[in-house]
């Protein structure tokens, strides 16, 4: 199954962050998830229940956001979000357009929970 290995990188990825980070443990996971990514949300869903506890991620939340399919016109330059996978410039009526977004799967951010008390807070150096 495509989202369990998929599933299984993102679970690595996520526990070397734990690592370099010197957390605890991980509150939530955050990815996005765009229409033509080629991976469906429910697998993905079920294939983090089924690994995460066997991971450094455990007890982690996994949420998904949901891109939306968007692509720029290759004539005009407009951006636009594609609707029922309609690959056409609403402005010019081109179909010389190129998808920017709703590819991708990936990792948005986690929330790390720290040993002690410190703050985990962003700072600027
Ligand atoms: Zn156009």
């Amino acid at each position: 199954m495509h989202e369990a290995s998929l599933v299984r990188s993102l679970l690595r990825q996520v526990g070397e962050l734990l690592v370099e980070h010197g957390g605890e443990s991980i509150v939530t996971i955050r990815v996005e998830m765009g229409p033509l990514s080629g991976v469906e949300r429910p697998l993905v869903e079920i294939a983090f229940a089924e690994q995460v506890d066997s991971t450094p991620c455990r007890g982690a939340e996994l949420k998904v956001e949901e891109v939306p399919l968007s692509a720029i016109c290759r004539e005009c330059g407009n951006e636009f979000d594609i609707e029922r996978f309609r690959f056409v410039c609403p402005a010019c009526e081109s179909t010389r357009v190129r998808v920017i977004s709703g590819e991708e799967f990936r990792l948005l951010d986690i929330e790390i929970r720290q040993p002690q008390t410190e703050s985990v807070s962003r700072e600027q150096p």
